[in-house]
């Protein structure tokens, strides 16, 4: 692979010391146990379409767990931010909803997490990495995923949750104002979902993506059926694949990805075990 990645430094930063723990359901290791809070041992990763809310989940479950999400969109949205040399190159692909080299990516991935080791971080949950096979290989090739997530939402909901997506400018969360109802058809069940709306005073500082429009999330999606779903096939060939389909909401989905992925009582057995 090109000499401009550091997979040296990537390698030392994902080598683990600690021992595999599995936690979820059907993937059942020898030891049961939760990790602990000191020896904190995830290695995640989310998969899932444009919209789905790999972000929404991947950052519950971060801040449940107490591990860094580390998403590669966010890595590239800041780059574009901070107007670095990048800017140019990076605008252009992103805004027509393209994938960034692996090259770039692998580039951004490792300098955050050398940054994150440098300030004693410990395992992770990656959002929008791997996204191609190739990126997936590489990422085998250096580290031990313990687990991959992969989300699912009924298609017809995708793409008003892109449009519907909204960041306040200024304290940076992540808000929905789509109101989903679908209806049940053929005499299967319907779906809704509540938009996440922000507090008030977010309200006036809301901003949309520029790749959330139409025609660009539409061409993201197409992106991720192309290149991205190969993906899944990849782990779930290697017995990592945990699928999850979104039931709605996160009321309704939030407590069920915890019991598929056996954390229900994890505070439970952390209090237990302290
Ligand atoms: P999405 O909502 O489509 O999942 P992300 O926030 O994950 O969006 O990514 C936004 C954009 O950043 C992508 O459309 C792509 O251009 C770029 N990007 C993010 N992660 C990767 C990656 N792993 N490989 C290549 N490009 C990426």
């Amino acid at each position: 692979y090109s000499s401009a990645i550091p997979m040296a430094a990537i390698t030392r930063l994902v080598k683990r010391t600690t021992p595999f723990y599995s936690l979820a359901r059907g993937f059942a290791s020898t030891n049961t146990h939760a990790p602990s809070r000191e020896n904190r041992n995830i290695q995640w990763v989310f998969l899932g379409c444009p919209g789905v809310g790999k972000g929404t989940y991947a950052s519950r479950l971060c801040k449940f767990l107490g591990v860094p999400h580390i998403a590669t969109g966010d890595l590239v949205r800041h780059e574009l931010s901070s107007n670095g040399p990048l800017f140019s190159q990076l605008s252009e692909i992103v805004n027509q909803g393209q994938l960034v080299s692996d090259e770039i990516i692998m580039n951004l991935l490792s300098k955050r997490l050398a940054d994150g080791q440098a300030k004693g971080e410990s395992g992770f949950i990656l959002d929008g990495f791997p996204r191609t096979i190739k990126q997936a290989e590489i990422l085998e090739g250096v580290t031990d995923i313990d687990l991959v997530v992969n989300l699912k939402l009924r298609e017809e909901a995708l793409l008003a949750k892109c449009l519907g997506r909204r960041t306040c400018s200024q304290c940076g969360g992540n808000f929905n104002v789509a109101s989903i109802n679908i209806k049940g058809d053929n005499g299967g069940p319907g779906m809704s979902m509540a938009p996440l709306l922000p507090p008030e005073h977010c309200m006036s500082k809301l901003i949309t993506r520029a790749d959330d429009t139409e025609t660009v999330v539409k061409e993201r999606l197409r992106i991720y059926n192309e290149l991205s779903q190969p993906v899944e096939g990849f782990y779930r060939s290697r017995g990592k694949l945990l699928e999850f389909e979104l039931p709605g909401g996160i009321p309704e989905s939030w407590p069920k990805l915890l019991q598929a992925l056996n954390l229900d009582d994890y505070e439970e057995k952390q209090s237990a075990a302290a």
